[in-house]
């Protein structure tokens, strides 16, 4: 590891000013993913802006009807709060189906966001990688491409964004609120994450030394049924090979009045499928409306040698989420 300063902060504000000083500096919340890539070499900060002390560790109603998650709170506490439990099943069940208990006790709601790829390439410093390296290649490529994406990849990076957490905020219609030096500002999470397009080594929308502060959700329409469904190579402390977060609400004659459908660890970013939600809306909740459904917005999957598999298996866990969100509510 490089030496390297370290400043606790006293204040957002505070944290915001001392990394702009730094361009080549790294706020450090959990440390659970920004400490394994200064150990592996991935990440060089010279200096490291600990906002882990700053007291954004509540999540709070808003006057809307939603909830103002602090970027501090803990990905348990977050699983465990009663409002998120209640209110918003499919983030409680996307935070409890990643990582260990371990690790969700350590890590930040912003941390988790900002995650990096776990592209095994990305990781290695002893092979090109355009994302950690701009400009020296995409070794996954010509390499191994299990968990690489299918959907709205460029030549330069196939690689998928890992967070279980944010699929699920992604669904929600979350907004990051982030503190910059000129004030605040609010970034929709779709717009908030970015496709790798010929500048892979951005994951998001952020400039340098913005400081995540919340995150907030809007209130769940009405009625709505939730839940997230994560597919992976091991029972827990995997990523997602797919995952779908979904809501369904219903009407009184039994349609679907509204979806929301997001599905991770398939893309550069958590993927809303709005074509999905434009079929699912205002039709019959039936096999062949799930299938359809999926078909739409799997139809632009372009999978890579390695990964044909994902198409179906995302094909598959949609219908079957939509499947089960309806037999919750089947009058
Ligand atoms: C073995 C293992 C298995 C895992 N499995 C899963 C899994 O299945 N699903 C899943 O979703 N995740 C998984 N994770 C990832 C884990 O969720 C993340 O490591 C964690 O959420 C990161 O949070 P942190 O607070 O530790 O972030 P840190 O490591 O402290 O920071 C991560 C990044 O966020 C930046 N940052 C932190 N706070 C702020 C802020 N307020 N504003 C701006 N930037 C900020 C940091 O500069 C850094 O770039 C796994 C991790 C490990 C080690
Ligand atoms: S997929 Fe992206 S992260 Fe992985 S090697 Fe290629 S450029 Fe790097």
């Amino acid at each position: 590891m490089k030496p390297f300063d370290y400043h606790r902060a006293a204040s957002p504000a505070d944290a915001v000013a001392v990394l702009a000083d730094h361009p080549h500096g790294a706020f450090l919340a959990g440390g659970t993913n920004l400490v394994d890539h200064m150990k592996l070499g991935v990440a060089q900060p010279d200096l490291l802006v600990d906002v882990s002390r700053l007291d954004l560790t509540e999540t709070v109603h808003t006057a809307d009807g939603g909830v103002r998650i602090g970027a501090n709170v803990r990905n348990s506490d977050l699983a465990a709060d009663p409002v998120i439990r209640a209110r918003y099943p499919m983030l409680a069940r996307a935070l409890l189906s990643g990582a260990s208990g371990q690790l969700r006790n350590v890590a930040t709601t912003a941390g988790n966001l900002l995650q990096r790829t776990r592209c095994v390439y990305f990781q290695d410093v002893t092979t090109p990688c355009n994302k950690r390296s701009p400009g020296t290649g995409c070794s996954a490529l010509d390499g191994y491409v299990r968990y690489h994406a299918i959907l709205g990849a460029s030549p330069h990076c196939v690689a998928v964004h890992p967070s279980d957490m944010a699929v699920a905020m992604c669904a929600l219609d979350a907004q990051v609120v982030v503190q910059t030096r000129d004030g605040e500002r609010r970034i929709p999470l779709d717009e908030f994450y970015r496709l790798p397009g010929d500048e892979p080594d951005r994951d998001t929308v952020l400039r340098h030394g913005e400081l995540i502060t919340a995150v907030e959700l809007p209130a769940p329409p009405s009625g709505a049924v939730s839940d997230y469904r994560k597919v992976r190579d091991r029972a827990s402390y995997a990523f997602a090979l797919v995952s779908v977060a979904a809501e369904l609400t219903f009407t009184s004659t039994f349609q679907i009045g509204s979806a929301r459908v997001a599905l991770g660890g398939v893309a550069h970013k958590p993927w809303r499928a709005r074509r999905a939600e434009q079929v699912l809306t205002g039709d019959q909740p039936s096999a062949e409306t799930f299938a359809a459904a999926a078909d739409a917005e799997l139809k632009q999957a372009v999978p890579l040698p390695g990964n044909e598999f994902k198409v179906d298996l995302a094909r598959r866990t949609m219908m079957a989420q939509l499947r089960m969100l309806t037999e919750r509510r089947r009058p």
